[in-house]
């Protein structure tokens, strides 16, 4: 049932910062979870432990019950959406959804990666702009193809670190309910990062509270306490 278990989690940077402190939580199979909190508490740092770019100081991470600690990020199975989208800006959209089926483990012959992408930029919405560079396109364009891009190699585990933020007010909200309709179509396990306590309510399966690297509330939405 834990499908992701994070167990006594910590991280001390290089220059002494202690950003996370003997952090455990876990996340249900096919279960959004927000990891909500304000600015530098450290739900970035834990995604990237998650992700396998940033080694824990200590504690366990566990991927179906599978220690990934020393396991590289490519053997993950995460697909990682970062707050700038980093889409590649001299490939085409269609290039840029492709390419996680370009290397490494989740390569395929070109044909398949080809129809692969189509079924979810079609799933994103962004179908019409193939051709296009992400340079011509609009913020929630761009989101989109980040997503594409990050379910293509059909992982098991979604990271998203505010993936709302370079949007405006209308579309954060028309995105966020499109993301969750998404993760719940694929069924993917999503941990899915925000400052924004009224966007966590509305579209997490369950809420993380975090501040200066510790939880402070583990609930579902219902429980949740708001801050006046
Ligand atoms: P958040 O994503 O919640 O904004 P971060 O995980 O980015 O928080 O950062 C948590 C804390 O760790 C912050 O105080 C930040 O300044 C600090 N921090 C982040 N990266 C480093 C680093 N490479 N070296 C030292 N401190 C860092
Ligand atoms: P976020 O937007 O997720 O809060 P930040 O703006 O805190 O991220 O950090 C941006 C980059 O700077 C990250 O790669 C982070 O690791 C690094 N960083 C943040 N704080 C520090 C710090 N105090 N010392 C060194 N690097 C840091």
């Amino acid at each position: 049932e834990k499908f992701v278990e994070v167990k006594d989690l910590r991280k001390v940077y290089d220059n002494g910062h202690e950003a996370i402190k003997n952090v455990s939580f876990s996340v249900k199979k096919g279960d959004l979870v927000c990891l909500l909190g304000p600015s530098g508490c450290g739900k970035t740092t834990i995604l990237n432990m998650l992700a396998g770019l940033l080694n824990p100081t200590s504690g366990e991470i566990l991927f179906d019950g599978k220690n990934v600690v020393n396991v590289e990020p490519k053997n993950r199975e995460i697909g990682y959406v970062f707050q700038n989208y980093a889409l590649y800006p001299h490939m085409t959209v269609l290039q840029n959804v492709m390419f996680p089926l370009t290397v490494g483990k989740t390569k395929r012959p070109k044909e398949e990666a080809e129809k692969i992408a189509k079924k979810y930029m079609a799933l994103t919405q962004i179908t019409d702009l193939a051709d296009q560079k992400p340079g011509n396109l609009s913020g929630g364009q761009q989101q989109r193809v980040a997503i594409a891009r990050a379910l293509v190699g059909e992982p098991k585990i979604l990271l998203m670190d505010e993936p709302l933020s370079n949007l405006d007010a209308r579309l954060r909200l028309k995105i966020r309910e499109e993301i969750r309709a998404l993760v719940k179509e694929v069924g993917i396990t999503t941990l899915f990062v925000t400052h924004d306590q009224e966007e966590a309510l509305s579209i997490g399966d369950k809420i993380i509270l975090f501040n200066n690297g510790v939880i402070q509330q583990d609930d579902n939405g219902q429980n949740f306490y708001l801050e006046p």
